[in-house]
């Protein structure tokens, strides 16, 4: 299995606009964050985590020309506004691509984006052709078993989701205990962790590693990351096996 970063950024992107941070104004492409997105790729299929505003230059980035299905964490903008560009997509394959996700997200992105359509009938191109399945607990996709794992952020929550030793869990308050479970023995964890300071829907740096302490997965990168956190200085101080996506990470599983 092959995991793209497609964005590791938070809700605003960095830079952020007007903003003129050491981060923000930075000539390190790392310090250069889209909103948070993954595609995940096994046996020949293309899973897409999210579709952000910027889907449509994450997926030229990326070179992806294909999309099998999407898994959607959750409704708030920075990680459905690009549902529209997903019509490229469904005329590229000719056909319809089946989203994911709880039953808030999926009735958020059908009330958001009530056109578009499941009828096979259409012509594919001019809006996306979706079906909407609400999961609530493990599913099988394309021969391989996908575990739900519901996280507190917010009002509405936020989805992770397992896939054998990876986990991918991006907007994150707190994880309930029963939701650690799911995440037991995961190898390879991308976590939200937004930036140092306190927030009342995401996790800090520092609440990050207390989940990394408690799951020991072999590899961690914490995504979804503020302008506060410049790259390189926050690396060098994270723990061994930890550091910070960024925007075209690329590793096996
Ligand atoms: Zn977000
Ligand atoms: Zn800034
Ligand atoms: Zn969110």
């Amino acid at each position: 299995m092959k995991v793209t970063i497609l964005g590791s950024g938070t809700s605003h992107g960095v830079p952020m606009i007007g903003c003129r941070c050491a981060v923000c104004t930075s000539e390190n492409p790392r310090n250069k964050r889209e909103r948070a997105a993954a595609l995940v790729e096994f046996d020949g299929h293309n899973v897409l985590i999210d579709t952000t505003p910027e889907l449509r230059h994450q997926a030229l980035a990326a070179g992806l020309t294909k999309v099998d299905a999407v898994l959607f964490t959750h409704a708030h903008a920075d990680h459905v506004c690009g549902f529209d560009d997903l019509r490229r997509f469904c005329d590229l394959r000719k056909g319809l691509i089946p989203c994911y996700g709880n039953a808030t997200a999926m009735a958020r992105l059908k009330y958001m984006f009530d056109y578009a359509c499941t009828d096979p009938k259409t012509n594919f191109f001019d809006i996306p052709v979706v079906s909407f399945n609400a999961v609530e607990g493990p599913f099988e996709l394309f021969g391989r078993r996908v575990t739900p794992v519901a996280v507190e952020h917010g009002r509405w929550g936020c989805t992770g989701y397992r896939i054998g030793g990876f986990a991918y869990c991006t907007d994150v308050q707190a994880i309930p205990p029963e939701s650690l479970e799911l995440l037991r023995g995961v190898e390879t964890l991308v976590l939200g962790a937004l930036r140092h300071r306190p927030h009342p829907t995401h996790m800090t740096v520092e609440q990050a590693l207390e989940v990394v302490a408690a799951l020991g997965p072999r590899r961690t990168f914490l995504t979804h990351l503020a302008h506060e956190l410049e790259h390189e200085a926050t690396n060098a101080a994270l723990p061994a096996g930890v550091e910070l996506a960024y925007d075209g990470l690329r590793f096996d599983v």
